[in-house]
């Protein structure tokens, strides 16, 4: 078996990358090529969350084991934690173990970049952005890569978590300002990428025509976006019976908003097979909930990049 160790993935694998594994991803579910095995996640206590996520794609078969801990940031390390084991697909026998931690923010950041480039107007200019932990500045550089974005405006519950967006944003050439989440409607995209269990975004704070990208509901009671807002714009997603359940559809389904039937996958989009946006004024949401298929498809990048350098690590299990 081989294994990948975290210190060594930021040197192998970098949006352009990832863009490119996940959106691959949604093309080859889209045309059944890929199975994505229902998620298990489990509450720890304290804000703790511990779950696998798995899935069959045409050559790799695999699980992100990990998880969700709050009090890591105060400790220095990240609040997510996880690790992507790798199976021959043909004979199950454990094939790599690769550091999870960068690749879940990578692959999250890239699944909202490929919401936006196939949902968003193409003249989107304004980018908002709900949310300043440490998922949020790899949003902001995805997003960056698929619309010519001319300033970034981002309200964050603890204001001071904004300076770090801010950063980001500076070197990327675009002015950044913090805002109150009514300021949001200046936006034409939103990527909203909290650890809420109440809604901050509501009808009031959405223009016509914005593409939403919520990325921080991806367990259930978690929410970001009022439930008569979320029923008022057309949904897509990564797994619709994920969306319905654990994603931030799951409270405008649960009280009868929204019929799960409505949400779209967003590979049928880019497969062709299904409508994008339909009108310049519509308001579109990627419910991204994190399936266990990007985490495979990143890792089985960075593997082969691991390989092809020599720097895959040999052990014997
Ligand atoms: P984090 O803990 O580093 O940051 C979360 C931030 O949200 C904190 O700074 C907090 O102050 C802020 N916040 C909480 N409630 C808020 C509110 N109501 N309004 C504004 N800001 C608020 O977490 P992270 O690593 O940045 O991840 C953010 C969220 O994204 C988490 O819920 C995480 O589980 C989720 N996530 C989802 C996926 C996916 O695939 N969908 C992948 C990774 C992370």
């Amino acid at each position: 078996m081989l294994v990948v160790p975290e210190r060594l993935i930021a040197g192998l694998i970098g949006p352009d990358e990832a863009f490119d594994a996940v959106a691959e991803v949604f093309r080859q579910t889209a045309g059944g090529l890929a199975r994505n095995f229902p998620v298990v996640r489990e509450a720890l206590g304290g804000g703790r969350q511990y779950g696998f996520k798995s899935g069959l794609g045409p050559d790799a078969l695999g699980v992100k084991a990990g998880g969700y801990f709050p009090g890591n940031a105060a400790r220095g390390i990240t609040n997510h934690q996880s690790v992507v084991t790798l199976f021959d697909p043909q004979t199950g026998r454990p094939e790599a173990m690769i550091g999870g931690n960068l690749l879940t923010a990578l692959r999250t950041a890239a699944a909202a970049a490929v919401s936006i480039e196939a949902l968003a107007r193409p003249e989107a200019r304004v980018l908002g952005i709900l949310g300043a932990g440490h998922q949020a500045a790899f949003q902001l550089r995805a997003a960056a890569r698929v619309r010519s974005f001319e300033r970034v405006i981002g309200w964050n519950r603890t204001p001071a978590r904004l300076a770090g967006l801010a950063a980001v944003a500076t070197e990327l050439g675009l002015p950044f300002e913090a805002v109150p989440p009514e300021r949001l409607r200046e936006a034409e995209v939103i990527v909203t990428v909290t650890s809420s269990t109440t809604w901050t975004l509501g009808i009031e704070h959405v223009a016509p025509g914005t593409h939403l990208a919520c990325m921080g509901t991806d367990t259930i009671g978690k929410q970001e976006v009022e439930p008569r807002l979320v029923a008022r714009t057309r949904v897509f997603t990564d797994e619709v019976a994920q969306a319905a359940t654990l994603g931030e559809a799951q409270h405008a389904v649960a009280q009868g908003l929204l019929d799960p039937a409505r949400i779209t996958p967003l590979g049928a989009v880019l497969a062709g097979d299904a409508p994008g946006r339909e009108s310049a004024d519509q308001i579109t949401l990627y419910d991204g909930t994190g399936i266990g298929l990007q985490d495979i498809a990143v890792a089985a990048r960075v593997l082969s990049l691991a390989r092809d350098r020599g720097l895959a690590i040999p052990v014997e299990i």
